[in-house]
C-alpha cells in the first residue's frame, strides 16, 4: 500500500497559504518528514489524517480517497498528534481497554489480549495499572503509539513525537517507531535531523508550506558530498561572510564562530572540506540557494 499525495494546497482563512502544491510518494516503512517549525507538517499530517479539509489536490491510501472516504482511513489510521493529552486519573489499561470498545472491539478477551499486547509491546507492562497523569513524557508518547495501535493500523502519522524527551526515553520511542515500520507506513514528522537521519529510509524536506528535497537520506548527502566547507573565523569576520557567501551554519566551539558554507569550490583559503551529513543537507535546504534544483 502506498500513499500517494498530489499538488495538494491549503490557505488559512488569515491568509497564511500552509501548503503549496505538495506531492509526495510515501512508502512503506518509516517516511521522515522534516522542516522548521510553521513549514506546514502539521497541517500536512492533520489533512492526511482526515482532521481538516485541503482546498484542492489528491490523497490516496492504497484504493482509498482519503479527501473523500474519511470513515474507510480512520479504520486503518493510527495517529499520534502534536500535542497529545491524556486522562491523567485514568490507568493505561482502562483507557487502552475503552479506546479499543470505541474502535468497535467487543469481545472482552480479544481486547484483554490486545491490551495486554501492545502493553508489552510499549513497554509499559510494569506500569499498567498506573495513572497516567504520573507518566513521564517518554511513556506517553509510547502510550501515544499504543493507543494509535489499537486497530492494527496500516497507516500510523507521528507529529514531533521526540521533542522533549529524554536521550533514554527517545531512543526506546524511536527502536519501538522503527521496529513497527517494518510493516506499516509510518509518517514521523519532526524538526529534528537526527530522528530522520538514524530511522528514515525515505524523507523529504519541507519549508513555507513546499517541499524542497525528497529521496533518501543517504541521497541528499551524496548530493552535497565535496560541497561543504567548513572554518573557524573571528566573532568580527562573521558579518563579512554572511553577506559574501552562503552561509548554511554557524556555531561557537569555545566562544569562536565556526562556520559552514555550501559551495562548489573551496571559498577561501582558511576552508577545508568535510563530511557532508544530514544537518547540512537540511541547512542547504532551508538556508542555501539550492531551491533550483527541486525534484
Ligand atoms: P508545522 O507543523 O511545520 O510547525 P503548521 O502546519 O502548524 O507547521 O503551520 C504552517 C503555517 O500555517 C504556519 O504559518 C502557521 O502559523 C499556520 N497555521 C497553522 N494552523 C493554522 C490555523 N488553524 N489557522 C491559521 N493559520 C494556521
Amino acid at each position: 500500500m502506498e500513499l500517494i499525495i498530489q499538488d495538494l494546497n491549503k490557505t488559512y482563512a488569515n491568509g497564511v497559504q500552509a501548503l503549496k502544491d505538495v506531492s509526495l510518494t510515501i512508502k512503506q516503512g518509516m517516511f521522515g518528514l522534516l522542516g522548521p517549525n510553521g513549514a506546514g507538517k502539521s497541517s500536512l499530517m492533520r489533512t492526511i489524517a482526515t482532521l481538516q479539509e485541503a482546498d484542492s489536490g489528491s490523497i490516496t491510501l492504497g484504493n482509498i480517497n482519503v479527501l473523500t472516504q474519511k470513515e474507510e482511513v480512520r479504520k486503518i489510521l493510527g495517529y499520534l498528534p502534536q500535542e497529545f493529552g491524556v486522562y491523567p486519573r485514568v490507568d493505561a489499561v482502562t483507557l487502552l481497554d475503552h479506546l479499543a470498545v470505541l474502535k468497535g472491539i467487543k469481545n472482552k478477551n480479544e481486547r484483554k489480549q490486545l491490551v495486554d499486547a501492545l502493553l508489552h509491546k510499549t513497554n509499559l507492562w510494569q506500569a499498567r495499572n498506573k495513572n497516567l497523569g504520573g507518566y513521564s513524557g517518554g511513556m506517553k508518547q509510547r502510550f501515544g503509539i499504543a493507543q494509535a495501535l489499537i486497530a492494527s493500523p496500516k497507516l500510523i502519522i507521528v507529529d514531533e513525537p521526540t521533542a522533549g524527551l529524554d536521550p533514554a526515553e527517545r531512543n526506546r520511542f524511536l527502536n519501538l517507531l522503527s521496529e513497527i515500520g517494518e510493516n506499516t507506513i509510518v509518517i514521523l514528522s519532526t524538526h529534528i535531523v537526527e530522528d530522520v537521519k538514524e530511522l528514515c529510509t525515505d524523507m523529504a524536506i519541507i519549508n513555507k508550506g513546499q517541499v524542497l528535497y525528497k529521496g533518501s537520506p543517504m541521497d541528499a548527502i551524496a548530493e552535497i558530498e565535496g560541497k561543504v566547507w567548513k572554518k573557524r573565523i573571528t566573532k568580527a569576520e562573521l558579518e563579512h561572510y554572511r553577506n559574501s557567501m552562503n552561509v548554511i551554519s554557524e556555531r561557537l566551539i569555545a566562544g569562536s564562530p565556526e562556520i559552514t558554507v555550501f559551495q562548489e569550490s573551496k571559498p577561501d583559503d582558511g576552508f577545508h572540506l568535510t563530511d557532508a551529513d544530514l544537518e547540512d543537507v537540511y541547512f542547504t535546504h532551508i538556508f542555501g540557494s539550492k531551491k533550483e534544483s527541486v525534484a
